[in-house]
This record gives C-alpha cells, sequence and structure tokens, in this order.
C-alpha cells in the first residue's frame, strides 16, 4: 500500500520559501575536504539573498567555529563564527553537563577539540595518568595508535566516553576516508565497550542545538549522508534536501531504507532555490515529469524522457512506495538509456 506521505516530495514553490533556516552539512554539500563544490558557494548566496538563514552543522571535530567559517570564505561563502554548529561544541557542552569544572578530559582528536573543552571549563589532557574522568574522541588526521592506547586505558580504567560523531567515513576527493567511527571501532573493539554517547548526527544533540541557536522555526537540513544527515532529519522530525555531490549515489538512494530517505533530493545545492516537482504514484509504479517507473519482478523499468534528476525522483518514489529497494534498473529506449547512464546506475 503507497505511504499516505511519499517521498520524495514536491514543493510548489522554492524551497527557500517555505523554510526559514537551512540547517547545513559541509563536507560533500559546500566543499570536499577543503575544495569548492561546483555552483554550492553560489546557490548559497542567492538562498540568503531570498532571505533564507543558513547555519553550518557538521560533525567534523577537528575545525574550530572560526576556522570553519575562515574555510568557508576561501569556498566563497560569507559565515560568522556564530553560524558554525560544530560537534566538537556539543561534545564539550555534554561533557560540561555531566562533570564538574576543572575535570580532567582525555582528548583523542586535535587541538580544537581541546580548546572547546577549556572553553566550557574542564581541563584537556593527553594521558590516561592523568586519572581522567571522561574521554573524548574526535576525528583529526594526527590521531594514531598511541592516543587509541591511552583512550583504551582510560576506558578500562572506568571513564565515561563521548565521541562526536560515529561516521565511518568522510568524502574526499580520493574517494571515502575513515572518519571518526572507524577509529572509534577500533576502540571499541579493544575495550569491547561503545561509547555513552554520541553527540552527531543522526543522534539529536548536534542538531537540536542548531535550532537552538538559530530559533528556526521551519527548518530545512540539508546533507550529502543518508546514514547522519538524512537519519538525523528525520530522528528530528526536520524535512531535509539530499544532494548528490558527497558519499551518496543515486543507487544508495534508491536502495535507502525508511529511516533515510530525504523528503527532496538534488543534484547540488542548486536545488535549494528550485520548486521540486511532484512524483505521483501509479499502480505499480511511479510517473515524474515525463518518466514512468514499473516495479515488476525485481525490476524498475524506466520510460520516458527528461532531465535525469527527475528519472531518479520517479525511480526513488517507486522504489519507496512498491518496490523492494533492491531491484534492478531496466530502462526502456534511448532516452531513458542515457538518464540511466547519466546516474551511474
Ligand atoms: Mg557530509
Amino acid at each position: 500500500m503507497p505511504s499516505p506521505d511519499p517521498r520524495p516530495r514536491g514543493s510548489a514553490g522554492p524551497l527557500t520559501e517555505l523554510y526559514d533556516v537551512a540547517l547545513l552539512d559541509l563536507d560533500g554539500v559546500v566543499y570536499l575536504q577543503e575544495e569548492p563544490i561546483p555552483e554550492a558557494a553560489a546557490a548559497l548566496n542567492a538562498a540568503r539573498a531570498a532571505g533564507m538563514r543558513l547555519e553550518f552543522v557538521t560533525n567534523n571535530a577537528s575545525r574550530r567555529a572560526p576556522e570553519v567559517a575562515a574555510l568557508l570564505a576561501r569556498v566563497g561563502v560569507a559565515a560568522d563564527p556564530v553560524e558554525v554548529v560544530t560537534s566538537a561544541q556539543a561534545a564539550a557542552a555534554l561533557l560540561a553537563e555531566r562533570l564538574a569544572p576543572g575535570s580532567a578530559v582525555l582528548v583523542v582528536g586535535g587541538d580544537a577539540l581541546a580548546g572547546e573543552l577549556t572553553d566550557v571549563g574542564l581541563r584537556a589532557v593527553r594521558s590516561a595518568d592523568d586519572d581522567p574522568l571522561a574521554v573524548v574522541q574526535g576525528y583529526t588526521a594526527e590521531t594514531g595508535w598511541r592516543q587509541l592506547a591511552e583512550a583504551t586505558i582510560a576506558i578500562r580504567a572506568g571513564a565515561l566516553w563521548i565521541a562526536s560523531n560515529g561516521d565511518a567515513t568522510f568524502p574526499s576527493p580520493r574517494g571515502p576516508l575513515p572518519g571518526n567511527g572507524a577509529l572509534v571501532a577500533a576502540v571499541a573493539t579493544a575495550t569491547g565497550r561503545s561509547p555513552d554517547e554520541i553527540v552527531g548526527k543522526p543522534h539529536p544533540r548536534l542538531h537540536q542545538e542548531s535550532v537552538r541557536r538559530s530559533g528556526a522555526q521551519r527548518p530545512l537540513v540539508v546533507g550529502d549522508r543518508l546514514d547522519t544527515d538524512i537519519e538525523g532529519a528525520i530522528n528530528g522530525d526536520c524535512d531535509s534536501l539530499l544532494v548528490l555531490t558527497g558519499v551518496t549515489t543515486p543507487a544508495d538512494l534508491i536502495a535507502a531504507g525508511p529511516r533515510q530517505r530525504p523528503d527532496y533530493l538534488a543534484a547540488d545545492l542548486r536545488g535549494i532555490l528550485e520548486p521540486h516537482p511532484t512524483p505521483t504514484l501509479v499502480p505499480g509504479g511511479a510517473e515524474c515529469r515525463g518518466w514512468t517507473v514499473t516495479a515488476d519482478a525485481g525490476e524498475l523499468r524506466l520510460g520516458g524522457q527528461g532531465l535525469p534528476i527527475d528519472a531518479l525522483r520517479a525511480l526513488c518514489a517507486a522504489a519507496w512506495s512498491v518496490g523492494s529497494g533492491a531491484e534492478k534498473i531496466v530502462a526502456d529506449g534511448p532516452e531513458a538509456e542515457s538518464a540511466v547512464a547519466g546516474l551511474s546506475l
């Protein structure tokens, strides 16, 4: 039976008119590591000009807010540091709630993470011999075996364990690289324990902090990852836009489970400036702006013509409503073959 609220959804006007604040993921959305993503800066500047406020929300714990704002400026996006919310800030805020002022916290991460702890009145230490009451773990490229060993010793001695985020990977121009979740997994394997709390997306704390700070009434989460940005939006009861400039491929999107399906999808951030077509559910499939998809016997059969992104919208609508999400994609005709090839399906 079709869902009463099928996704992806349409919008009568541009998303900038329907939502007051965009809660933007950074890596894979605005930039790839330090390289600008084409069209992103112009789209964000246009969104601001249209009256939408921007909040930059990152699971990355390796930079402080002013550094993130400076990096945004280098890729062409003017941002005030107060518009930046990092998982390191959220982790420090959580530890300040749980521990007495001046308590020692073992940092497995960079100086940015240590600086956030100092700012909330905690004492950042680097050795388990300093008797830390907690371990905070956030990504930095400098983390090696020695830091993981200190964390293992402290956690085995009973320290509270907070992770900035659980991302298995982050995107790079050379493909996905090991993220904080991969390093957390090493410590989990060594200790037989899991972190007591993970603050980053898809967990609610970072997201709640962004909504609280911005005072958003109708926030729109914008991200490139299904298992952090989109699942986090759904966990926070927020609408979401998935952009295909980061780690998620069209095939991943079609196969997404119910907790990881965005409201809207777009090739890049220009999707925030546009109205979105509404896919229509039809018996056994879906249609979207010139395309028809039929789910049958383990196949999603695409026919018609139009823009490749609308073909993807029709494929997602069909896979998410009547399909299993694991079907083979079959193209009917040269236009459909071209769209399927363009989407790398
Ligand atoms: Mg991302």
